[in-house]
């Protein structure tokens, strides 16, 4: 085949992404050995923060909203190769998201009431030096994001992250004190030890400068924070069930469905992990997802296969989390073209491939006898987390009522999980969504104390 200057093109920059990630630096701009040593540099780093006007905080934010941008690549190829989770094709979706749609210092608002008696102000100020707990699943994109709006709200952070997304979290924090250095702010915003253990995300969850922790991860870190004696924001687990009621536009459903599902391979928390359909609509969704939606019918045998496989010994496989549909079913034993995107079968609530939060695109179908009868499956079906749920529905009665009995932080409608995080909907993205502590989906304003600053008898100059 001859080569073209494009496909030269795109071999230069495959090699210099590359190239990129082996030359990753570590040990400078925010990356320390201790971490008492590296939340005394975040603490020297707030002190420069606060007394920095809203303008030169948006002009850090908005360098590191470019930077994002002409990096997305780099960080999509390194989360990928660290991890072994996800594709880098959604990873750089969301990165752009990040880069685009973290609210900044226009998040940070004052309340005024003016009367008789003077004039009295509700401002958002700073806590501090955040501490930060962060996944792997969604390593870079929650550093970032996070670090954005702590920072607009003229906060610095430490980061404890997970252990399997060094690397990449440490990538993350250099960019984001490269770029508040370029923008003329300190460096040390956000800040990071080489080694995160539970040793270290102890000394920072005691220490004396750290008076907020923002947790985002499964049930165990959110316990472990709120049960610290500090405030504590926790975005914890979940188990989204999408509903699917007979007024439904069931080709379109099974479309956006499986697109959730399968969106970097289902790692977002927000993501579809399973279906509830009435029983009238069940067969002609499920034939949508084999025939127009690269959906795997997987038969009982099967089934049985991947539980084996994915839930080894009742624990959930690491090997099998963020993995794709095909490297899945090869695990056992069956081969499928690229074109398979996702694994399908119907079965009860119980089911441990539906009933657990897998994070990888496995999407059991659980048959409902009326919509009662699904709203209570899915209610099941998501724990209790309050974290998110999907319907698909015309139906504003019901809609209405699944709404108000799952009681989720985010509830999608029509369309596609991701839609949440404002990728195809309305709104601003995070990927810190506080389900278990109520402040829902995090912006810098969260990260925030409020104050009354009242001025008695005076400046109402009505
Ligand atoms: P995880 O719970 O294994 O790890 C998350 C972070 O917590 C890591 O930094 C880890 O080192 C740390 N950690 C774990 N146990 C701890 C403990 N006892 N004390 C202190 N630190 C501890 O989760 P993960 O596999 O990285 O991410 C997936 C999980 O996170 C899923 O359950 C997913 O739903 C959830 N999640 C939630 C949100 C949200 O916004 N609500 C976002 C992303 C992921």
């Amino acid at each position: 085949m001859p080569i073209n200057e494009s496909m030269v093109q795109d071999i230069v920059q495959e090699v210099l992404a590359k190239m990129q990630i082996q030359e990753a630096p570590t040990g400078k701009h925010g990356v320390f050995k201790d971490m008492n040593e590296a939340i005394e540099a975040a603490k020297q780093s707030q002190k420069i923060v606060r007394k920095m006007s809203m303008d030169q905080r948006e002009k850090i934010i908005s360098t590191i909203r470019k930077k994002i941008c002409q990096n997305a690549e780099t960080f999509a190829r390194m989360g990928v190769e660290e991890t072994g989770m996800g594709n880098v094709g959604d990873k750089i979706l969301k990165h752009r998201l990040v880069a685009e749609k973290t609210p900044g210092t226009e998040d940070i608002t004052t309340t005024a009431w003016s009367g008789d008696r003077g004039l009295t102000l509700i401002e958002m100020g700073p806590f501090g030096v955040i501490g930060a707990i962060t996944p792997c699943t969604n390593p870079s994109e929650t550093v970032l994001c996070n670090t954005m709006g702590m920072l607009a709200g003229g906060n610095t952070v430490v980061f404890n992250p997970h252990p399997a997304a060094i690397k990449t979290s440490i990538f993350a924090v250099n960019l984001l004190n490269e770029a508040s250095l370029e923008a003329g702010g300190p460096d040390n915003i956000a800040c990071t030890v080489e080694n995160p253990t539970l040793e270290t995300s102890n000394i920072m969850m005691k220490h004396k400068d750290i008076p907020l922790i923002a947790a985002t991860g499964g049930p165990g870190v959110v316990t472990a924070v709120l049960s610290s004696g500090k405030r504590g924001i926790g975005a914890g687990a979940g188990n989204p069930p999408a509903l699917v009621d007979e007024t439904a536009d069931i080709r379109k459903a099974a479309q956006d469905i499986v697109n959730g599902c399968t969106f970097d391979n289902n790692l977002p928390c927000i993501a579809e992990k399973e279906i509830v359909a009435v029983s009238s609509v069940v067969d002609e969704l499920m034939h949508y997802m084999v025939t127009e939606q690269g959906c795997y019918l997987a038969s009982k045998e099967e089934q049985d296969a991947l539980t084996a496989v994915v839930l080894k010994g009742g624990r959930l496989n690491r090997k099998c989390v963020g993995r794709d549909a095909k490297t899945l079913l090869s695990m056992i034993g069956v081969k499928v073209p690229s074109n398979i995107r996702c694994i399908t079968f119907e079965g009860p609530k119980e089911h441990p491939l539906i009933a657990e939060e897998l994070m990888m695109p496995i999407l059991g179908v659980v048959r409902a006898k009326d919509f009662n009868d699904a709203v209570e499956q899915a209610v099941w079906l998501e724990h209790g987390n309050r974290h998110s749920a999907h319907i698909h529905s015309k139906n504003i009665d019901n809609i209405t009522t699944y709404a108000k009995a799952i009681d989720t932080a985010i509830l999608v409608k029509n369309a596609p999980s991701y839609a949440a995080l404002g990728f195809g909907g309305e709104g601003y993205c995070t990927f810190t969504i506080a389900s278990r502590t109520g402040e829902g989906l995090t912006s810098a304003s969260t990260f925030t104390k409020r104050r009354r600053c009242v001025m008695s008898d005076s400046l109402c100059i009505r």
